[in-house]
């Protein structure tokens, strides 16, 4: 079997709200094409029309070849040779950043036709399930009213996720105003109930260590599972201090990309939990290297994913394989402002009482809906 084409194809919701805190509202999608008539689909959470630029662009030189020729003619089962030919062949503009993202989306891409090929789910791909069934955690999206809805509305969002049988959810309202802070995660908590496992995402809105540490130590009463994204990105130290002197587990990796920043965000960063975006990170294979570090390094890893149910079932078939991934991120559509996560998918592994079992359908076991591509191309 021989790679024929990859084609990038940019999605626009038909509302784009540019200020939302919302990544799903586009997307873009990679579609591997072969000889042999099986296609292979990923995505990846980054600006659609760069990716597509760059999978697109010709070659200047040897490490800084175009996407197409490096892939194309190559065997679609050999994914590791690809993914290091890529890296390579790319690493003059890629390495790190956008170009990891494409080979992330090409790499998800790569296990769903494979599992085609073979007529098995990615998650026995990886090396089996390492349980029962997968723990999505409702991932509620943000809410940017006024105070006098808010309290209405996270109240209905919680009772939502909670009535739908989730164990685990996420709510990422915290804006560094010690009040309103505590006020808030105290309403999630009160209305989530005591066995629900809440996370929270404080989206960077702590500007140095000291402010995060004592807003945590305020917040440990309500009992998080873990607070995400404390500090910016690439403050190890700050991370690496907060991991130590905290009682709460801290979350960050959601922006990284490939295993080299992860070793970085575990050793130097010191954080309880990886948050690798599968796509992202360098797709499959590079969140696969990284659980296996992790997991020597008693971390757990719970990936990230804000985008359409492509994604979401690469995250999914990634926690099924993985002993050291507790849950991972889900975004409920029911509450989900994103026309792309609502529509995309004609078919896809969907949660029953709060749990995913391994789904028994070849690859990702994903079928896109046309129409809405058709719809929503640009
Ligand atoms: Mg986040």
């Amino acid at each position: 079997m021989k790679i024929t084409n990859i084609v990038a194809t940019c999605l626009y919701s038909p509302e784009i709200n540019e200020n939302a805190s919302d990544s799903a509202q586009d997307t873009v999608i990679v579609e591997i094409h072969t000889d042999e008539g099986i296609t292979g689909i990923g995505e990846v959470d980054a600006p659609p029309s760069v990716i597509k630029s760059y999978i697109d662009m010709p070659s200047s030189h040897d490490i800084s070849m175009s996407v197409k020729k490096v892939v194309v003619g190559e065997n679609p089962l050999d994914i590791e040779r690809i993914w290091k030919k890529l890296y390579f062949r790319t690493m003059m503009a890629g390495r790190r950043g956008i170009g990891v993202n494409v080979i992330g989306a090409i790499d998800m891409a790569l296990w769903d036709l494979a599992g085609k090929h073979y007529g098995e789910p990615v998650w026995r791909l990886l090396g089996g399930s390492q349980k029962e069934y997968a723990l999505p955690y409702a991932s509620l999206p943000t809410l940017q009213d006024p105070d006098d809805v808010q309290e209405k509305l996270l109240k209905r969002q919680v009772s939502f996720a909670r009535s739908r049988g989730f164990k685990a959810m996420k709510f990422e309202e915290l804006v560094n105003s010690r009040d309103r802070d505590i006020e808030s995660v105290s309403l999630a908590r009160e209305t989530a109930g005591k066995d629900m496992d809440l996370m929270l995402d404080a989206y960077y809105c702590w500007p140095d260590f000291r402010t995060a540490s004592i807003a945590i130590r305020d917040l440990e009463k309500f009992k998080p599972y873990f607070v995400e994204t404390p500090l910016q990105v690439d403050d190890m130290e700050g991370l690496s201090k907060l991991s130590r002197t905290s009682n709460v587990r801290i979350a960050s990796g959601e922006l990284l990309t490939t295993a080299h920043e992860f070793v970085d965000l575990i050793d130097r960063g010191g954080v309880d939990i990886a948050q690798p975006d599968i796509g992202r990170v360098g797709g499959l294979s590079e969140a696969r290297r990284i659980a296996d570090y992790a997991g020597l390094r008693g971390v757990q890893v719970i990936p990230h994913c804000w985008k359409t149910g492509i994604s979401i079932s690469a995250s999914l078939h990634f926690c099924l394989a993985t002993s050291n991934c507790p849950y991972f991120e889900f975004l409920v559509k029911e509450l989900a402002p994103s026309y792309l996560r609502l529509k995309l998918l004609k078919r896809e592994p969907e949660p029953i009482d709060g749990k995913i079992q391994p789904p028994k359908l070849p690859g990702l076991g994903i079928e896109l809906n046309y129409d809405v591509v058709e719809e929503c191309k640009r």
